[in-house]
């Protein structure tokens, strides 16, 4: 599996990893290499590094085998993975309410988080969401204005 960054990489083992619900530890080693490593007893590991020759990030070792149990509350940046994940929501439903954003996420991941959680992350959300209507709006307007210009 190749990875254009790191930060991609690491978004797609928090999916992972919040689907299958294990509180994992993100460790960047430099801006060449990333590991993801499980609870200090677990064996689950994912190492993900620069590959010269395929000119992107590669897994470069990843054994996934767990002797850890499923975690209901996870700690890694939770709120931050929720608020992108109903941002995305949010965007093709724009009339969501707060039921429908505690039913979204419990049963679109699983998850057993507090509503309190999930409203703030919501929050977050939002200001995601309008913040990138903001961006497209001004990118628009400036096409406009160069338009009239003309
Ligand atoms: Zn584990």
């Amino acid at each position: 599996m190749q990875f254009s960054n790191l930060d991609q990489f690491k978004n797609v083992v928090k999916d992972y990893v919040v689907f299958e619900g294990k509180d994992v530890i993100f460790a960047k080693h430099d801006n060449t290499r990333y590991r993801v490593m499980c609870a200090p007893t677990c064996p689950w590991t994912i190492l993900c590094s620069w590959a010269h020759d395929l000119k992107s990030y590669q897994v470069e070792t990843f054994i996934d085998t767990h002797s850890c149990p499923r975690e209901m509350k996870l700690g890694c940046a939770i709120t931050k993975w929720i608020s992108e994940k109903l941002a995305l929501y949010i965007r093709t439903n724009p009339n969501v309410e707060g039921e429908d954003v505690m039913n979204h996420n419990t049963i679109g991941y699983g998850l057993n988080v507090s509503s309190n959680k999930v409203y703030k992350a919501w929050g977050i959300a939002r200001d995601i969401v309008v913040g990138f209507e903001r961006e497209q709006y001004g990118k628009i307007l400036i096409k406009i204005v160069a338009l009239l210009l003309k």
